[in-house]
């Protein structure tokens, strides 16, 4: 029998959940996942200049979980036509850099329209995410459907509510292209994105807060030609 003390082994089954192969390979330089690119532009910036990649917790290992329960959720759901689940969707960009992609997959493609699952905790008094609205904009538009449905269901109590958009091309253009050039340009010139968070509790929560701190001063001092 192998003897293991109980505080590595609590850490070996941490590190298992954590190192299976949820978004470990995402990150390459010239590729960018939609569910990133409704955040802030630096993070993306961040996890491909030589940062440490943030592990995903527990709430977002869940979630992926979830998703292997949708074709249940849709069973026998009228106005979902031959659904196709976890599609890719993808666009290329080039410019005075280069070529990058922008990719993500949908919950579920129907011929109706596209549908995104968002397992969380609904709380009575917020307003649902703006950005559980752009990342299924972005793919309906890249997907060619008019419509998108987003599924918000209660992590504790499966209370379910559902919201519907209309496919907005400018939309994509402003926040899911706009977040990529910003990020593609940062990667390729090694100066920060200018532009930060659309919600301030990004910076609360985020893995590369004192980097960030950092790199802004560095920046500035470069920009000054102090550098
Ligand atoms: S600290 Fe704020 S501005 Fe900096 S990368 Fe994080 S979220 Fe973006």
């Amino acid at each position: 029998m192998i003897l293991v003390d109980k505080e590595e082994k609590k850490l070996m089954i941490k590190s298992n959940l954590q190192n299976h192969d949820l978004q470990l390979h995402r990150y390459q330089k010239d590729k960018f996942g939609i569910s990133e690119l409704v955040f802030c532009p630096k993070k993306s910036f961040f996890i491909r200049n030589g940062s440490d990649i943030p592990k995903p917790n527990g709430k977002m290992i869940t979630g992926t979980l979830f998703h292997e329960l949708n074709p249940i959720a849709i069973k026998d759901l009228p106005g979902v036509t031959n659904p196709l689940f976890e599609q890719e969707c993808k666009t290329e960009i080039t410019d005075e850099y280069g070529t990058y992609t922008i990719t993500g997959h949908s919950d579920v493609l129907c011929d109706e329209k596209v549908m995104e699952f968002k397992f969380t905790k609904i709380w009575k008094r917020k307003p649902i995410a703006d950005y559980y609205f752009y990342q299924a904009n972005a793919y309906a538009f890249l997907q060619d459907r008019n419509e998108y449905e987003i599924i918000v269901i209660d992590k504790d109590t499966l209370q379910v509510e559902i919201f519907n958009g209309e496919t907005n091309q400018k939309q994509f253009e402003e926040v899911i292209l706009g977040n990529a050039r910003l990020a593609w340009e940062a990667l390729n010139t090694d100066i920060m994105p200018p532009v930060g968070p659309m919600y301030e509790w990004e910076c609360k929560y985020c893995d590369f807060f004192e980097e960030c701190k950092s790199k802004k001063t560095h920046d500035a001092m470069k920009q000054a030609g102090l550098l």
